[in-house]
């Protein structure tokens, strides 16, 4: 296993992480054996890191990994679990807190992160007396967290200022091969000292199947999509660890076998990655740029997310991943309260979109194909 600094915390963690949020389940219920041998078989191996949340797997992850962290486990690793309460008056969320601590039996998290923080909702809460982040600092003061931190899924620029608050000593981002937004804000975090830990280096699942085109682009060749998947996010010197959601023991093992090796990439790797990443990226935009000056559509037809869905199929060979994507367009949210079928096969080529369109793509012609190939 190979161990990298998080940021200027004087810590080092495993480059892999074991996440929490995809333990094998069987009618709603974790199965409790297969888990607690795969996160100690993590464990074992050299991975200090393990990850869960309030909600994980219908919130009966933490009280599993707190059952996997019984017999000395606990003392060998750093435990991050995230609070997902926004009150005002902060009790729900130090409730929460409690009940995690008991959940996971123990008397201390050292990685609690605010779940899912954006730039918003931190401007909302700060000034509140006894809200969230003062409970953040009781809770840091009273010992039973010891590293203060946040996870992150709002739009990429709006890391920088959560960064430039000073207040957090890490962050925890999606950042993957098909999905380098976070790319200039990790680094930033990183520059600042903060540490950087990866959730979903295996894009959610989308890299963890299959596909030649990925494999192709590490010419040494590799013996997954998700061995690639993982080798690309550690290859960044800005990201202390990949945290994986594994669900099978043998995707455990090859995950520690990648995160063993002693580079990542090499610089020739590397290079050729990155050309063949700007080349898939003109390959996607020739399909469609994703600028959105087609929309609205007046029968709700999600254009550029339709033609989105195509390019994991066209440019990445991730064909049932695009085939499930397009089936949920079906019943895309459009606020708290609807759904509409956003899906291509719902065009009724009245044409209003063509002329919009900079790239003079065949707009009505391209839809009819995605449903072609995705909708079968
Ligand atoms: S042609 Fe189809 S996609 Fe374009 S605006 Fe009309 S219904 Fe929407
Ligand atoms: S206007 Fe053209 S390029 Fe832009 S999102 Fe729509 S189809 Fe794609």
């Amino acid at each position: 296993m190979q161990y990298r600094p998080y940021g200027n915390q004087g810590i080092q963690l495993s480059a892999l992480g074991f996440g929490c949020m995809r333990l094998p389940m069987e009618d709603g219920h974790v199965l409790e054996e297969p888990s607690i041998e795969m996160i100690r078989h993590a464990i074992d191996s050299g991975v200090n890191y393990v990850d869960s949340a309030y909600g994980y797997c219908g919130s009966e992850s933490e009280i599993v990994l707190g059952k996997a962290l019984q017999d000395g486990y606990r003392e060998k690793v750093y435990l991050a679990t995230k609070n997902p309460k926004y009150d005002q008056d902060g009790s729900i969320w130090r409730a929460a807190l409690d009940d995690q601590l008991q959940r996971l039996q123990t008397d201390y998290i050292d990685f609690y992160h605010q779940h899912g923080l954006n730039w918003k909702a931190y401007q909302d809460l700060k000034p509140v007396k006894g809200g969230p982040f003062d409970q953040f600092q009781r809770a840091l003061d009273e010992g039973l967290i010891k590293h203060r931190v946040f996870s992150f899924h709002d739009k990429a620029e709006n890391l920088f200022p959560l960064v430039d608050t000073g207040e957090f000593d890490g962050v925890l981002l999606q950042y993957n091969l098909l999905d380098r937004s976070n790319e200039a804000g990790l680094a930033y975090a990183a520059g600042k000292g903060m540490g950087v830990v990866v959730m979903g280096p295996v894009g959610g699942g989308r890299l963890g199947q299959p596909s030649a085109e990925i494999a192709k682009l590490i010419p040494g060749g590799v013996k997954s999509t998700a061995e690639a998947a993982i080798r690309f996010v550690l290859a960044n010197p800005n990201v202390t660890c990949a945290l994986s959601g594994m669900t099978k023991l043998p995707d455990v093992v090859e995950n520690l076998q990648t995160a063993s090796r002693e580079e990542a990439l090499s610089a020739a790797e590397k290079a050729h990655l990155q050309t063949m990443m700007e080349e898939n990226k003109k390959l996607a935009e020739l399909y469609c740029t994703g600028c959105d000056y087609c929309l609205p559509c007046p029968n709700n037809v999600a254009i550029s997310e339709n033609f989105r869905i195509m390019n994991y199929h066209r440019v990445y060979g991730l064909t049932d991943h695009a085939k499930e994507q397009y089936r949920r367009l079906e019943r895309k949210r459009v606020s708290k309260e609807e759904r509409v079928d956003a899906r291509a096969v719902v065009c009724v080529e009245c044409g209003e979109c063509i002329e919009k369109c900079p790239q003079n793509i065949p707009i009505i012609d391209q839809l009819k194909e995605v449903h072609a190939t995705l909708g079968a």
